[in-house]
């Protein structure tokens, strides 16, 4: 499926790996809603990238975890562009606490907005996919969806959650032409990961510097960080494969911090 006019909706667009993925599918002549929490940025992101590429961009403000934001949000693209063929389901937060003062409420606020994020804009958006036949949906995972680290007990629970929901919607959607992938992330230097170092680095009680070269790049081969442009460059792939030979699958892009 190569993107030229196809209607793509990329959830935490707004910024991070989610504006690089947009920004990426516009580029090939996609049209993009930048679906985000942040308003202003998410209509920033879509003035910007209508600007600068010869795709389309709207901007469609919902919470991931609102069932009735997100089915509002998928029909203004509907409204908007007539149907939906591919989704990133990417929005994401971390919270970092070891598991015995993790509050129950930040546990249940990660899950919700990594699990039911991802499940309800993809129910959103299958009838419309089953219906034109075609479709591609891909889950923003992490090395956290293979590893474990300390202090991210609901984040490594649901970036492996999401491996699941990938799988059975690769089972349930190949008869309605319908794709699923997870990217799998190492450390990507965001402002989800600029947050993690001062906290890390006080939680472990170590200085941010050994945060990012021992705890975040310490296992890759290179020392680098992966980089938005990387994950885009996956996302374009995945979106644009042409059949089911890739479905189910999760790619990891880690600069060989986690290899399978
Ligand atoms: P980011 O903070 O730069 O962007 C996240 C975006 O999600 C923001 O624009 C935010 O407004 C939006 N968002 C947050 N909660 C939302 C909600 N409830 N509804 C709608 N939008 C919401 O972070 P990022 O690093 O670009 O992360 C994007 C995804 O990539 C996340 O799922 C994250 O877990 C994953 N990831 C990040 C890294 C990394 O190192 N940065 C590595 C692996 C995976």
């Amino acid at each position: 499926m190569k993107l030229q006019d196809k209607i793509c909706i990329v959830t935490g667009a707004a910024s991070g790996i989610g504006h690089a993925i947009a920004l990426k599918y516009a580029e090939a002549g996609a049209k993009v809603a930048i679906a985000d929490l942040a308003e202003d940025k998410a209509k920033a992101a879509a003035e910007e990238i209508s600007a600068k590429t010869p795709g389309e961009a709207i901007a469609v403000v919902m919470d991931v975890t609102s069932e009735d934001e997100v089915n509002a949000g998928v029909n203004k693209v509907i409204d908007t562009w007539g149907g939906v063929d591919v989704l990133v389901s990417n929005a994401g937060i971390q919270i970092v606490n070891p598991i015995d003062q993790m509050a129950f409420s930040d546990w249940k606020k990660m899950l919700a907005i990594h699990l039911d994020g991802a499940f309800l804009t993809t129910k959103a958006c299958l009838p419309y996919m089953y219906k034109q036949g075609s479709g591609a949906v891909i889950y923003m995972g992490s090395v956290h969806s293979k590893e474990a680290s300390p202090l991210k007990s609901p984040y490594v629970t649901a970036k492996h959650g999401l491996l699941g929901l990938a799988r059975v919607l690769a089972k349930e959607g190949a008869k309605h032409g319908v794709r699923s992938n997870v990217i799998c992330p190492g450390f990507v230097r965001t402002s989800l990961v600029d947050k993690q170092i001062p906290e890390q680095a006080q939680e472990l009680g170590i200085s941010e510097e050994d945060v990012v070269k021992k705890v975040m790049l310490g296992q890759t081969v290179d020392g680098e960080f992966t980089t938005v442009e990387d994950v885009a460059n996956v996302a374009l792939f995945l979106a644009a494969f042409e059949n089911n030979a890739l479905t189910g699958q999760s790619i990891i892009a880690s600069h060989g911090w986690c290899m399978e």
